[in-house]
């Protein structure tokens, strides 16, 4: 639904607003709902970490082979497709991965593959390419900070591991798929680790996003956050 009391909206300039933050604070589905409330385009670039992430192992391309993963992340063909009931498909040469890449070795795999530079050089460009033109939402690690770096609204979300955990938790029962709440935990803090320590784009809060802890917040109030400090053309100065 479109809050026409947002005055952007009549703006010309693409507005982009980033969502940036450690593994299960929420990032997407909140992503989704602003972008929804908004009318702008969403766009999960983790789930293109996780697409070549899907490809590599299924190619038999070892996390060792950096240059055999950019060339994969390079020539990978990864489109969005949003059908009317608001479900976004991922696409990966012309297969629909969408429920293959949250599987719990795609998310062990996928922090791996997001270490190297190649993989990030390909990955950003697509990302930019895509929000060229567009008012978007875009959630990430390093939306605010690298993909794009002069987006006029920039959130870090965040809320506790054993929160996150639990949130992940509902998430792969959905899915059919199980895995028990320390396992969920103990791979959480390992992918944390990874995106915080890597050299390449770690994951870090841009200096001007605004931090949201969404720790005691349900999916509804995060949302109304968000949209406030949208609405509110509140930046950290
Ligand atoms: O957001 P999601 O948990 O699906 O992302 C999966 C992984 O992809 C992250 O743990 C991170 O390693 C990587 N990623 C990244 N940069 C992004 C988005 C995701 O490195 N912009």
């Amino acid at each position: 639904m479109l809050q026409p009391e947002i005055e952007f909206l009549k703006e010309e300039t693409p507005i982009q607003i980033t969502i940036d933050g450690p593994a299960g604070a929420g990032k997407s589905t909140v992503a989704k709902a602003v972008a929804a409330k908004l009318n702008f385009v969403y766009i999960d670039t983790g789930a293109m970490y996780r697409a070549v992430a899907w490809l590599a192992d299924r190619h038999d391309v070892t996390m060792d082979d950096h240059s055999g993963l950019a060339k994969l992340a390079a020539k990978a063909d990864i489109r969005f497709e949003n059908n009317p009931s608001g479900v976004q498909k991922i696409i990966c040469n012309h297969i629909d991965v969408t429920d293959m890449i949250r599987s719990p070795r795609i998310s062990r795999l996928v922090a791996e593959v997001a270490s190297v530079a190649g993989v990030r050089q390909a990955l950003v460009k697509m990302q930019q390419s895509l929000a060229a033109d567009h008012h978007v939402v875009m959630d990430g690690r390093d939306a605010g900070t690298v993909i794009l770096p002069k987006a006029q609204y920039k959130i870090f979300l965040t809320a506790t591991v054993e929160e996150r955990a639990r949130r992940r938790m509902a998430q792969i029962k959905d899915q059919g798929q199980s895995q028990s709440l320390d396992e969920v935990i103990r791979d959480m803090k390992i992918r944390d680790y990874q995106d915080e320590h890597r050299s390449n784009s770690p994951l870090i809060p841009a200096e001007d996003a605004i931090i949201l802890d969404c720790t005691n917040l349900s999916l509804d109030e995060t949302v109304a956050e968000v949209l406030k400090i949208v609405q509110a053309g509140k930046k950290k100065t």
